[in-house]
Formats: structure tokens, sequence, C-alpha cells
């Protein structure tokens, strides 16, 4: 099975896109999105409607629930917060109701979706390093899980006989073999807001027969979304950031 992994999409049609049309070339099997499909950029309903259209399995973001006015925003930045109270009146009640009935943690046979980590989902917490990363393996009973929330991508790879012994592939582009592995932990990076100073769009694909892993990244027009997001009135420095990937 090949599964497509999408994070941190943020309303960012055109790298929604770009990245769709690459993957649609790979026979993908399962389409996963991790969270925040809203907040930040200026095209929200629309990359809803992709995100229903592609069929994901999808968790809820902290983004997500916070346009629902289900968390409180007071943790948020003043740009964060501000993207927030833009994207709230845009949506559709079907988009409303669509984010709302998001969960947490959704588990399949193969995988496990959550935005930030599954020992603490509702915190939306970061997986940063191995310590987070250490936590979170605790709760997962799924060779497979794919989280989002720090825009930044890794995967962490764990064996059965030493679980304490952690390997990590911090390159914000990979492809990994994970066979003698029993559990991996990928932070797919994201869809439309990078900030692991590569502004290309990344996302995650995995090939469960092969027990392949793989972050790429690619290339989508960045100044046709800046002109949106100028357009829109929301917050310049949202622009100006997805051309430095910060
Ligand atoms: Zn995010």
């Amino acid at each position: 099975m090949k599964i497509a992994i999408l994070g941190d999409i943020h309303a960012n049609l055109d790298a929604l896109l770009t990245v769709v049309e690459v993957l649609q070339r790979e026979n993908v099997d399962a389409w996963v999105q991790v969270g925040d499909i809203v907040g930040y950029g200026p095209e929200p309903s629309a990359c809803i409607d992709v995100v229903r259209e592609l069929g994901c399995v999808t968790c809820l973001g902290n983004h997500d629930a916070a346009v629902l006015g289900r968390l409180d925003t007071s943790y948020f930045n003043t740009v964060a917060r501000a993207a927030v109270h833009w994207t709230a009146p845009q949506l559709r009640p079907a988009d409303r109701e669509f984010l709302n009935e998001l969960q947490l943690v959704v588990q399949r046979d193969e995988f496990t979706a959550v935005h930030g980590t599954l020992h603490m989902p509702e915190k939306f917490g970061y997986v940063l390093s191995v310590v987070e990363a250490l936590e979170s393996f605790e709760h997962q009973q799924t060779p497979l899980c794919f989280v989002g929330h720090s825009h930044v991508p890794a995967m962490y790879l764990r064996r059965e006989e030493s679980p304490r012994d952690i390997h990590v592939v911090p390159h914000s582009e990979a492809e990994i073999s994970y066979r003698g592995f029993d559990r991996l932990l990928m932070n797919v990076g994201s869809v439309g807001q990078p900030r692991d100073e590569d502004p290309r769009a990344a996302y995650g694909i995995v090939d469960t027969d092969l027990q392949i892993a793989s972050i790429r990244r690619v290339h989508y027009d960045i100044e046709s979304v800046q002109h949106k997001i100028r357009e829109a009135g929301l917050p310049e420095v949202l622009a100006n950031r997805l051309a430095l990937g910060v």
C-alpha cells in the first residue's frame, strides 16, 4: 500500500494543488492529512474541498479547532490569532461541520494520524526531539504514526528490542527503509507554510510493501499565494515568510 501524507496545509491552495498533482502520478492507495487545513492562508474552503475530494483520513489540528471557537487563542501569537479571526467568518456551514467532526487521533490498521503527539493530543504539543518521540511511541499501537504541527519534517524509528534507542532522521528531504524497526513516527512537515528554511512544499509518502518512507519537497508558485494573502488583507508577514520557509 502506498500512503500519501499531507500536513499543515494552512489554506495554501497553490501549494496543495502542486503537491496533489505530483502525488497523483504515484498511484497512491490512501491519503492522510494530519491537521491544520486552515489558518494563515487565503483559501480555507477550497483547501477543505480538496481534502474532502481526495478522501483523506483526517485528524484535527489546533488551527482547525481554533476557527471553530473550540480552542483558546490566547496561546496563539498575534499573527496566528489574526489569521484565525480572518478565517472563521470565511468558512461555509459545510466547512464548519466537516472540521467539527474531526477527531484528535485517527487509527487505522497500518497507521495512526495525530496533529501533535499521541501522549497528549488535546494539548497540541510538538514532536521536536527524541524526548517527545519516546513519549509518543508509548501510545503508538500501529507500525506507522504521522504527525505535523511543527512544520519541520523529521522521522523517528524504534526497534522493539531497544525501545529507548531511537534512530532520528532529521533531514527535511529523505528516503529511508524502516525494515527492522517496529515503529516509525513521521513528521511530514508542512504543505502550506514550511518552517525549516526550505520554502518548498513538504509532504510524505510511504510504501508499506517495500517499507520505504520518504519526505519530499516540491516547488510551487509562492508569488501567487503571496498575492492572494495581501489581497485578502491577512498580515503581510504571512506572505513574506513563505518565500523564506520560516
Ligand atoms: Zn500548523
